[in-house]
């Protein structure tokens, strides 16, 4: 018997009803652009996340390109970032024409270092080239990237904060969400994220109107009141009506899958604790969604083959840190390199996560990691 790493089809199952109905009604209504449901996806979202205003936009990259283009962020600036993350993060800030510097990580949470950080900053304040102008915190794997010293660092620099929350919509520090601390979340809908839809879709989620009133213009090819008089240069990135559909049966589950995933992670945690490098640490006060149960092993490289012998897939979240990528490797990163962030490359691995992986498949994938990770 193989498995699926993420199991879509189970929770389409329990939603079955509910997506079905909300399929048919947008295509009965047929208001398949801006439809009814994106606002209604858009003011539940905010109140999940905690947030007073939340737009969606065609996908989680555009996210960060148009909260980038509302600050008018572009050549000349840098925008300091993980290297150790998906491309997109920092392929946002490259589109633009500006600058990303790559930050090392926390090689706990893998999330930025603050320290690294923070000598980035002096690093490129000292050699007075770029204008230092924004900072992107992901919250890798789906916990919340440290925001109280990175908050603290943005503001004395006066650097705006963006929380790429694409894996972790809904992952909470001390009982906040990201926006507690960052100008901006965004989130990716991207089938495999906790909280995906059946295609592409993305979210901004802000408290600032102005900036919300901006990003909302920008995602409509920069409308202004007059139907036919554009005031700024913008993008067509806008969320699907369909996909919203889909996306407010989803969230209605969210909690209840984000408590079955804790579940998960706590027996994954149990069974391979003492037989693999590291499992997951999610920081004190913090709630992940568990995008990844990324654990640490000697070969990766074997590991997976024999995984994948016993039928049991896995994935490498990230083998080649952005850094070291053709298309970003001449950028600059903090310090002398990005130590920390080449280590962990060498032995992440992720094994099958979602809310409905049952006991007993869960306890297979255990007994074959632990046989697997001596080898
Ligand atoms: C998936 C992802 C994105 C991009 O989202 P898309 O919807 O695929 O464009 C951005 N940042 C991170 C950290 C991601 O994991």
């Amino acid at each position: 018997m193989s498995l699926e790493f993420i199991d879509l089809q189970a929770q389409r199952l329990r939603i079955k009803d509910e997506i079905d109905t909300a399929l048919a009604t947008v295509l009965d209504h047929g208001r398949f652009v801006m439809g009814p449901e994106v606002g209604a996806f858009e003011s539940a979202l905010a109140d999940f996340g905690m947030a007073k205003y939340a737009l969606g936009c065609a996908n989680g990259t555009d996210a960060l390109i148009l909260s980038l283009m509302a600050w008018r962020i572009g050549p000349g600036d840098a925008v300091f970032c993980p290297s150790f993350t998906y491309c997109a993060t920092a392929e946002a800030v490259a589109i633009r024409g500006a600058t990303p510097v790559f930050i090392d990580i926390d090689r706990e949470t893998y999330n930025i270092c603050p320290q690294s950080l923070e000598q980035a900053i002096s690093e490129v304040k000292a050699r007075g080239v770029l204008r230092p102008r924004a900072v992107i915190a992901v919250d890798l794997f789906g916990q919340c990237a440290d925001y109280p010293a990175i908050k603290a660092i943005a503001d004395a620099h006066s650097l705006k904060l963006i929380s790429d929350s694409a894996q972790a919509f809904g992952a909470t520090l001390n009982g906040h969400h990201p926006l507690h601390w960052a100008d901006i979340t965004t989130t990716s809908f991207f089938p495999a994220k906790p909280l995906g839809c059946y295609g592409d879709g993305g979210a901004i989620l802000t408290n600032d109107e102005a900036l919300m009133t901006e990003i909302d213009s920008l995602r409509i090819h920069g409308k202004g009141t007059d139907k036919y008089d554009n005031v700024r240069v913008g993008l067509n990135s806008r969320l699907d009506t369909m996909q919203a559909a889909i996306l407010l049966a989803k969230l209605a589950i969210f909690d209840d899958e984000i408590k079955a995933r804790q579940a998960i992670a706590d027996r994954y945690i149990d069974g391979l604790k003492d037989h693999v490098l590291r499992v997951p640490k999610v920081k004190n006060g913090g709630q992940s969604t568990w995008a990844q149960f990324t654990i640490e092993v000697q070969n990766p490289a074997s590991f997976a083959a024999q995984m994948g012998e016993a039928g049991i897939p896995t994935a490498r979240y990230y083998p080649k840190p952005i850094h070291k990528q053709t298309a970003y490797a001449h950028f600059p990163v903090a310090g002398n390199g990005l130590a920390r962030t080449d280590d962990a490359s060498h032995s992440v691995i992720s094994l099958p996560m979602h809310p409905y992986l049952e006991n007993d498949v869960q306890d297979r994938i255990i007994e074959t990691a632990i046989k697997a990770a001596k080898i």
